[in-house]
Formats: structure tokens, C-alpha cells, sequence
């Protein structure tokens, strides 16, 4: 057991190969180590399927659906349909994600755009809250969020400044921090941890990716939050348990839980 409870996971990937092994081991002990809730994203059609499976099997887990950028091609011609009905018809699909835009790497942006758009066109005729991943590509995220406009966004993993936050927050956007902030070199999502309204705060592993210290370069799991929990604890002069049990309300008023 751990001292910790409260403890929610907003977005992760436990449907990755990194678990195959041994899944329902982790799964087990997490939850003995106090994490309360799970999202799992999907990243194309066949993770949403995957997740809608996990959501059915594990009672911690909730997910999310969508077409991340990395997996624009060869999309079916219905696949928003397909989306709207795995969200529409379970209870435990919570939102759309994750979505965005993807200019670390080498993909042809136009397409991500018709894509990310589609989605967030989806995102308003469900009235669903949206995941999105943003790499790299704050400008133009910006500007998708300012013409659709969707009523609950997550910036998962959350990269921009403390400076962009100001551009997002009236937009009534939340932002999820993890393992990152524990790093040496994160002084700008350290500035970030200080000055985000905690109301508009969630924690996220991105698990199996991003493990925090004393991890990093490990694979993660959901009750390593509170490594995240911990370091912006001691930035914001509060207790960790008292910033996991913030986070786990704000996720619960997000997904709607
Ligand atoms: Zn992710």
C-alpha cells in the first residue's frame, strides 16, 4: 500500500507493447499503490477498439478515442462515424484523443490540419471533451483552438511557457503535467507548475513514456505521478497528497467521470 491516494492517471498507454507482458500485474499494482482512475488515449482505430476492451475489463480504466498525427494515412473514409459511435455508445469513453498536431516530426502538415479540424468539428457535434497533443506546434494549435472553440480541451503533456498559458487559459483549457517536471533541464514546465490555476491542473503519466526521476529512461506507470505530484508540491508550498486530490477532482469535472 502506498501512503498516497487520490491518485489520477489523465492520459496514458497501457495498451502499448512495452505492457505486454505483463499488464495485468502492473494494472494490479498500481491500484494497490492508490491510483483511483485511469485514461487510456488511443492513437488510431485499432487503439480505440483496444481501449474500449481495457475500459470494459478494468474498472479503474476509462478511455479516450481518436487519431493521433502520427496516423493520418490510410484513415477508413468513416472513421469519424466509427469514433462517434465508440464514444456515444460507452459510458467509460470519455473523450476524443488524442488529436493534434506533430511538428517534431517529419509529417506533412496539411493533412494533420484536415485531420486535427475534422476532429474538433467531431469534438462540438458530440459536445465531447477533446485530448490534444500539441508538439511543437503552439501557434497553430492556438489557432485550431481559437476557431473551433471546443468547450473541454486538455493540452496533454503540456510544453508550451508559462507566457502561452495566458493564451489558452481564457480559452477554458486545462493542461496535464507529469514526469517532465521532475527533470533537471525543466525550468519551463517548472515556471509552468507555479503558475497554473490549479483548478485547471491534471496529472498524466503518458505512461509507458516520460517516467520521472528517479525513473527516467525506466518504463512508467500510473502511481509514479506522485513523483510529478511531489515536485510541484514543494513548488507551490502545499502537501503532494493535497495537490492529488485537486488534480483527481479536476479530471473527474473534465472527463465528466
Ligand atoms: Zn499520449
Amino acid at each position: 500500500m502506498s501512503e498516497f491516494n487520490n491518485i489520477f492517471d489523465a492520459h496514458a498507454h497501457y495498451d502499448d507493447d512495452k505492457f505486454s507482458e505483463d499488464r495485468e500485474d502492473v494494472i494490479k499494482a498500481i491500484e494497490e499503490n492508490g491510483v483511483c482512475k485511469v485514461v487510456n488515449a488511443s492513437v488510431d482505430i485499432d487503439t480505440s477498439k483496444t481501449v474500449l476492451r481495457f475500459t470494459d475489463k478494468y474498472p479503474i480504466f476509462y478511455g479516450a478515442v481518436g487519431i493521433h498525427p502520427e496516423n493520418i494515412d490510410n484513415l477508413p473514409e468513416n472513421y469519424l462515424e466509427i469514433l462517434a459511435n465508440l464514444y456515444s455508445e460507452n459510458k467509460k469513453i470519455v473523450a476524443i484523443g488524442e488529436v493534434g498536431l506533430d511538428y517534431y516530426w517529419d509529417i506533412p502538415r496539411e493533412p494533420q490540419h484536415k485531420i486535427f479540424g475534422e476532429q474538433l468539428a467531431l469534438v462540438n457535434d458530440l459536445d465531447a471533451p477533446v485530448v490534444i497533443h500539441d508538439r511543437e506546434a503552439h501557434r497553430d494549435t492556438l489557432d485550431f483552438l481559437r476557431k473551433y472553440r471546443p468547450k473541454k480541451a486538455l493540452l496533454h503533456c503540456y510544453s508550451g511557457s508559462a507566457e502561452f498559458l495566458k493564451e489558452i487559459l481564457p480559452l477554458g483549457c486545462f493542461i496535464s503535467l507529469g514526469g517532465t517536471v521532475t527533470f533537471k533541464n525543466a525550468r519551463h514546465s517548472v515556471d509552468v507548475a507555479q503558475q497554473v490555476p490549479l483548478d485547471r491542473l491534471l496529472l498524466e503519466t503518458d505512461a509507458p513514456y516520460l517516467s520521472p526521476v528517479p525513473f527516467r529512461g525506466k518504463r512508467n506507470q500510473s502511481d509514479y505521478i506522485i513523483y510529478a505530484a511531489k515536485k510541484i508540491a514543494e513548488l507551490r508550498g502545499v502537501t503532494a497528497q493535497e495537490i492529488l486530490d485537486i488534480t483527481c477532482e479536476n479530471a473527474h469535472r473534465f472527463y465528466g467521470i
